[in-house]
């Protein structure tokens, strides 16, 4: 194996070598700092080593059936585009859902194809639902980089998280080292886990304080009164929360007496661990960051807020972007049978969405852009094969605190680019529909 930065392809397309300072998107702490070992087109081997990292990255080719599919028979490239191109062209009311895993040029071709079509626009997840953004837009958020979590931070909460199985670097990286330097001094920093049952994370921290099976709301509403000083119930906050007055009593005084701490949270405890955050801030600085999103999500909410002024939810059918949380969200769209076509953009909403939406989605005609043969990219009347996200694409990434990361192909494709597909699609959309 030599040392070259890059992998070198050979006159049949294979690729060899080392590729430094790769950004993973295995998950939301999209690590800079990897070192891939690329051999024949594939990636051997990773470092250091993760066990996510290895199977996002160490996985085989995906093999679609073709690069483009029109009712499930292979097509070329410029007869699926044209085929796109005609069912938008006949739709008045339709919907571009997903985003989430493609590069911001990607993200930045959908909000453009979106406003050129008059359409629903709406980042979905693996669930495809829209994630909740109400929290910051009504109590704003108190946030850091995870830069400056690892440097200043002396201590680190995680709520009812288990980053060591989810995000398996995320404690080495931003929370685990032992000394936070001031000066002279170093002060050694507490990482406490909070949670339902023990795990690898809580193991791997100084503490836990463990929650009864439905604690959550009522442990973080005893906190919050805890910080302000107002008195609570003991025997309703212990028989709420699982833990006693007691234990919450000390977490609170922890919380108040660091000198900078952050709280990593799941997205469903955004709101109640922000308040919480609001009223440690009496006392000491304090963040919180959400340790859920895959990588990108972030980007579809920079995107989408720089170019609509909006997170989600963006309803262009006024001729302007209007923002309709929950009544324009892609799963409302769809169970309502608002849309005449859908645009689905890396995810797999009819393997997740059930019932009514699913119902919806089925009903229409689909142009799908995924690296994989999904059911929903099995069903849809245009198909487009990708690259694979993080392995064969090119572009920038948002790490989930807002941090821009390059992404880098490891390996070649001759599949064409989510941003390609979907700027020829504006192009002729454009021409025949300026
Ligand atoms: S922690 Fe996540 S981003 Fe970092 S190397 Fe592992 S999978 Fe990749």
């Amino acid at each position: 194996m030599d040392n070259d930065a890059t992998p070198q392809a050979d006159g049949d397309g294979n690729t060899g070598g080392l590729l430094r300072d790769f950004v993973c998107a295995g998950c939301g702490c999209a690590c800079d700092d990897l070192t891939l070992a690329v051999d024949g087109g594939r990636i051997t081997h990773v470092h250091p080593p993760c066990p996510l990292a290895e199977t996002f990255l160490l996985r085989p080719p995906l093999a679609p059936p073709a690069a483009c599919l029109i009712d499930g028979e292979p097509a070329g490239l410029d007869e699926a585009i044209e085929r796109a191109v005609e069912i938008l062209l006949a739709a008045k009311a339709p919907l571009v859902m997903g985003l989430q895993r493609v590069t911001c040029d990607a993200q930045r071709a959908a909000v453009e194809l979106a406003d050129r079509l008059g359409a629903v626009l709406d980042p979905v997840d693996d669930s495809g639902r829209s994630p909740d953004h109400t929290a910051v837009q009504s109590i704003g958020a108190v946030t850091a980089t995870l830069g400056e979590v690892a440097s200043r931070a002396d201590l680190v909460v995680y709520w009812n998280v288990d980053p060591m199985v989810t995000h398996p670097r995320h404690m080495e990286r931003f929370a685990r080292p032992p000394l936070v330097a001031r000066g002279a001094e170093g002060i050694a920093r507490r990482v406490i886990a909070v949670g339902m049952r023990r795990t690898a994370t809580s193991q791997a921290s100084d503490e836990f304080l463990q929650l009864g099976a439905a604690g959550d709301e009522a442990a973080l509403t005893a906190l919050r009164a805890l910080v302000r000083a107002v008195a609570i119930d003991e025997r309703a906050t212990a028989s709420q929360t699982g833990a006693t007055v007691a234990q919450w009593a000390y977490l609170a005084e922890r919380l108040k007496s660091a000198r900078y701490a952050a709280i990593f949270h799941g997205p469903q405890h955004a709101e109640p661990v922000t308040e919480l955050v609001h009223d440690l801030h009496e006392h000491t600085r304090a963040v919180a960051l959400c340790l859920g999103p895959p990588p990108n999500a972030q980007g579809a909410v920079e995107v989408l807020t720089w170019q609509t002024g909006f997170p989600s939810a963006v309803d262009f059918g006024a001729g302007y972007p209007q923002h309709r949380p929950g009544e324009a969200s892609a799963a409302a769209v769809l169970e309502r049978r608002e849309a005449d076509a859908a645009v689905i953009i890396a995810v797999d909403p009819l393997e997740s969405l059930g019932g009514r939406a699913a119902a919806g989605l089925r009903a229409l005609p689909t142009i799908v852009l995924d690296q994989r043969l999904s059911p929903t990219a099995a069903s849809a009347a245009v198909a487009f094969f990708t690259p694979r996200f993080g392995i064969e694409t090119d572009g920038e990434i948002f790490r989930s605190d807002g941090v821009v990361l390059p992404l880098r192909s490891a390996t070649p494709s001759t599949l064409p680019a989510v941003e390609r597909i979907l700027g020829q699609i504006n192009q002729r959309l454009a021409a025949r529909r300026p």
